[in-house]
């Protein structure tokens, strides 16, 4: 049997990297789908491991052979999914999670639309700017514009929470973690009522207390989206 596919997006900066592998460690089956990118590599990044790392002529080469399930430019640098990536976890036997921005996602959620979407929050733009900063920091590229473009693209992705099934908000790591790993095993059908309960109340429509506040502080009414 097919797994089953799950798309986590989030503004970059988030956690969603750090959330995902604290997910891995938690639940087990649960494949990462390695994405093509032109972006050079950061701090302790690996070939093959965070990205497999080409240049724009073998990527635009990839797309005109058809060779990704979807592909966006995100920060002036391609990104894809190769479909590969779904045959691997098909023969594994696992599902796949792919970490993919807001443009491939909605390419994903309209060729496969039962695959489970999930979307990550920060909880505040105060906290999201600390979390880039601090990383940019520990990587030894502290740029401005960089900084301010990502905080300007996290308001624009925001607004499309809705098309995603569910919404977390990564404020404590273990709680986001929790209920990560709650979809997973409810989407599986191997959850317990109680995980059950704690992955209904991410469902992106329920708008829990901790969404709508992590909305609000960037500014966002739910009128607005
Ligand atoms: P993304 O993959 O969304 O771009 P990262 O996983 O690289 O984000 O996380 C960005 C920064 O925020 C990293 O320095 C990471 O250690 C930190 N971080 C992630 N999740 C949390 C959390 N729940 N609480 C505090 N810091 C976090
Ligand atoms: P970063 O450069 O910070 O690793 O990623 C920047 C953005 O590109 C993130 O939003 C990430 O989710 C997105 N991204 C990573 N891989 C892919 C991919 O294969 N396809 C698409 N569409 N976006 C991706």
């Amino acid at each position: 049997m097919a797994g089953i596919l799950f798309i986590i997006s989030a503004p970059s900066g988030s956690g969603k990297s750090t959330l995902v592998n604290e997910v891995r460690r938690l639940v087990s089956g649960l494949d990462f789908s390695v994405s093509y990118t032109t972006r050079k590599p950061r701090g302790s990044e690996e070939d093959g491991r965070e990205y497999h790392f080409t240049t724009r002529e073998q990527f635009e080469r990839m797309i005109d052979a058809g060779e990704f399930l979807e592909w966006a430019e995100v920060f002036g640098n391609y990104y894809g999914t190769a479909m590969a990536a779904l045959d691997l976890a098909h023969d594994h036997g696992t599902d796949l999670l792919l970490d993919i921005d807001v443009q491939g996602a909605l390419q994903v959620m309209e060729e496969l639309p039962e695959a489970v979407s999930i979307f990550i929050l920060p909880p505040s733009p105060e906290v999201l700017e600390r979390r880039l900063r601090n990383r940019s920091q520990a990587e030894g590229v502290a740029n401005e514009s960089i900084i301010e473009a990502r905080l300007a693209e996290a308001r624009t992705e925001l607004r499309m929470i809705d098309d995603y099934r569910y919404a977390l908000v990564n404020d404590a790591l273990d709680q986001a973690a929790s209920e990560m790993r709650a979809i997973v095993l409810t989407s599986r059908g191997d959850a317990t009522p109680a995980e059950g309960d704690l992955a209904a109340r991410c469902v992106t429509g329920a708008r829990s207390v901790r969404l709508e506040a992590a909305l609000a502080s960037f500014g966002i009414s739910a009128a607005e989206i």
